[in-house]
């Protein structure tokens, strides 16, 4: 056994759970991560002291919740490496950021012929129409596949997939070819939500960027994972889930380039995206706000920022290398297990390590192991292209977070084994 180089378990309350009398192994990160204790107070004082509309008010406490929410969007920019805070656009999520952005890229009227005062403002050029095209990968969640099938089918554009060799890893040796004079938009996950393979996500935006079309990445598996910097990545929006990095559901973020951002109509339209309103006509707010129609759930914007916090404390690349470490350990220890088969290999990984017991159901499998107090995933963990590729119906996912350690792999290990003792 190796040692583990984090040790922050007892940071997080519920990990100190018991499941069936054994304790908790908690292994299933990438659909959601546990929260530590500093956010889950941080959220119970502010609704104690501070809860108040944002933006709307004069009176103190609208005032302080309206900082903690701007200064929540300042803590975003800076650990993202984003150049600007009007580049930070706060969603309730990654699938909000993402549906959002395909709204605004393809399903808005713009060009001046609305009765509205802010068309102008924006390009026509920048929305995606007929003939143009959208490229995908194999590997997608999803959610980052659903909304541009939307996209193209509404608006007559033609949705192009990156297809994946067998080992999972995306098919870049024609890349300049697959990327076209017509490709408008690149969208890619930073890191397979099953797999764990990291994508070459600076590679796809140099080639991108060469045929003049926009990359979107798909960070939800790799910002609690990684050091990520938007500015060095060069791409041009890039969105994450607040709930899977430590902390409260209902927020995310969608980054993009001010550039980008302020040639795009807003998508939604209401309460607190607006200047000034009459009843035929409305002046739209600056970036970001004129993105965030309606309340936003400011609340779990603060426990983002205090999640933010903790991971920097911690630091990114420390991070990065205990999970590095574990991540190898696990696929060892599975290897040693034997009789399965372990899905996806690639030079970088991180999170997710995705498999199969010979002969047994990854459902049946989970189940059993949830008995040993794992806590594992089972099914197509939304990425059913993924599945097919691989030709199965499903497997069992363990994904990693900064909190486990090597006795989690070794439970997980003797999990598998007695799932084989059980079910082989
Ligand atoms: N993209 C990836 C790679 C994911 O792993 C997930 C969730 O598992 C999503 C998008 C969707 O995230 P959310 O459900 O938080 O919107």
């Amino acid at each position: 056994m190796m040692n583990a180089t984090l040790d922050l378990k007892s940071d997080f309350p519920i990990l100190a759970r018991e499941i069936h009398g054994r304790p908790l192994a908690y292994l299933d990160n990438a659909a959601t991560t546990q929260k530590p204790l500093c956010v889950i107070e941080r959220v119970s004082n502010f609704y104690r002291t501070r809860n108040s509309n944002i933006h709307r008010g004069v009176h103190s406490l609208s005032e302080e919740s309206s900082t903690l929410y701007e200064d929540a969007r300042e803590t975003v920019r800076a650990f993202i490496g984003a150049g600007d805070m009007r580049e930070i656009v706060f969603t309730a999520g990654t699938t909000d950021a993402i549906n959002l952005l395909a709204r605004a890229l393809g399903d808005c009227t713009t060009g001046g012929d609305a009765p509205f005062g802010d068309e102008t403002r924006y390009s026509s050029d920048a929305q995606i129409g007929e003939g143009d095209e959208i490229l995908v990968t194999g590997m997608e969640h999803h959610s980052n596949l659903l909304p541009w099938q939307d996209l193209c089918r509404r608006r007559g554009a033609v949705l192009r997939v990156l297809p994946l060799e067998r080992n999972g890893t995306l098919h870049m040796e024609d890349i300049s070819r697959r990327i076209t004079s017509r490709t408008r938009l690149v969208a890619v996950t930073h890191v397979s939500n099953v797999t764990g393979i990291v994508n070459p996500v600076e590679e796809l935006v140099r080639h991108a960027h060469d045929r003049g079309a926009l990359v979107l990445v798909d960070g939800a598996q790799a910002v609690a994972h990684m050091p990520v910097d938007v500015a060095s990545l060069d791409c041009d929006f890039y969105v994450f889930s607040g709930h899977k990095m430590f902390a409260e559901n209902g927020i995310g973020v969608l980054y993009g380039k001010a550039a980008r951002l302020e040639e795009l109509p807003p998508a939604r339209v209401g309460g607190g995206m607006v200047t000034s309103v009459t009843l035929e006509s409305r002046r739209e707010a600056d970036l970001p706000l004129r993105f965030e129609a309606g309340t936003p759930n400011y609340p779990a914007a603060v426990s983002l920022a205090e999640a933010i916090r903790y991971l920097q404390r911690i630091g990114m690349q420390r991070i990065r290398e205990h999970e590095n470490t574990l991540h190898e350990y696990m696929r060892e220890q599975l290897v040693k297990v034997g009789g399965l088969t372990v899905y996806g290999s690639a030079p970088e990984h991180s999170g997710s390590v995705a498999f199969n017991l010979d002969g047994i159901q990854p459902y049946d499998a989970g189940m059993i192991m949830d008995r040993m107090g794992v806590a594992v995933r089972t099914g197509t963990h939304c990425a059913e292209p993924l599945m097919r590729h691989f030709d199965i119906n499903g497997c069992i996912r363990a994904s990693l977070a900064l909190y486990n350690d090597t006795d989690d792999i070794d439970r997980l290990a003797e999990a598998v084994r007695k799932a084989q003792s059980m079910l082989g």
